[in-house]
């Protein structure tokens, strides 16, 4: 806990995934800082086991099997649910990630949380997404949760893009004081996953957030080429990101946050 107070409405959890240390590292370098909170912010490691060991996960993907389960033999189902526990009384939290596709902060809101976007709309973001049709078990899809992918994993870019947004985070809740200025961002919303086959190097032929067009070669592997049958916008597409998936294909859901939620089916908020 940091700040004045014991009820933190506010929380900041890292390490759901125990390689990608940025998130734990910014959280560090915000407190080093020694700024005067306004009002409690909590700060949950929700992995630790798999923090200590630099392992993604031990038993099973964390960010997969929320809401968790507190009997499971499964380490991260246990560690997802004592996570939803501590996180219970907070309106808002951010979940920091880091990735293997790209190199700028991508953002991560459901579609069914509008507070939350309200927030993610003014982080120093520049995409942001909303996974809902494929991220069943996903940690925002069961919390008032902007999960940020800050960068390329292991990169001191990334530990950096996740202290300005650690730092916007805090502001933007008023827990510091001070103002964030706008950036500029553009909304997505993913349509599907797209599989890989197992034991099978592939290599990307194209770019995150960069239009595919039908015709056009998405990757290759040894013995294949994988061409698009549609256009769509490649989202956390990577060789080595995940086991069984690419990533992901998405549309374009809007360039302001009004259009996104149009397109989500999201009445317009005046409190944001
Ligand atoms: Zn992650």
């Amino acid at each position: 806990m940091l700040g004045p107070g014991a009820d933190a409405d506010v929380a900041i959890v890292g390490g759901i995934h125990g390689d990608e240390p940025s998130g734990v590292r910014a959280v560090r370098r915000v407190i080093e800082s020694n700024p005067s909170f306004q009002r409690p912010v909590k700060l949950v490691i929700a992995n630790p086991p798999a923090v200590a060991s630099h392992r993604r996960y031990l038993d099973v993907d964390m960010n997969r099997v929320f809401p968790g389960d507190p009997a499971s033999p499964d380490q991260e189902r246990r560690l997802a649910a004592a996570t939803l526990k501590e996180i219970n009384d907070c309106s808002v939290v951010l979940s920091l990630h880091s990735t293997h596709s790209y190199d700028d902060p991508i953002a991560l809101v459901s579609r069914s949380n509008p507070p939350v976007q309200g927030l993610a709309a003014r982080l120093p973001v520049s995409h942001i997404v909303d996974p809902t049709p494929c991220f069943d078990g996903a940690f925002p899809a069961c919390a008032p949760v902007v999960s940020v992918e800050a960068g390329r994993q292991l990169t001191e870019e990334a530990t950096e893009n996740a202290t300005d947004i650690v730092a916007a985070f805090l502001r933007l809740t008023d827990a510091l004081p001070g103002e964030v200025p706008t950036t500029d961002s553009t909304y997505y919303t993913v349509t599907d996953a797209v599989s890989k086959q197992p034991d099978t190097d592939y290599e990307l032929q194209i770019e995150n957030f960069e239009v595919v067009e039908p015709g056009t070669t998405v990757a290759r592997s040894e013995d294949r080429e994988y061409v698009a049958d549609d256009a769509f916008v490649p989202i956390l597409m990577s060789e080595t990101g995940y086991d069984d998936i690419l990533g992901y294909k998405g549309e374009t859901a809007g360039t302001s946050l009004s259009s996104a939620r149009a397109t989500w089916g999201v009445p317009p908020r005046s409190s944001d």
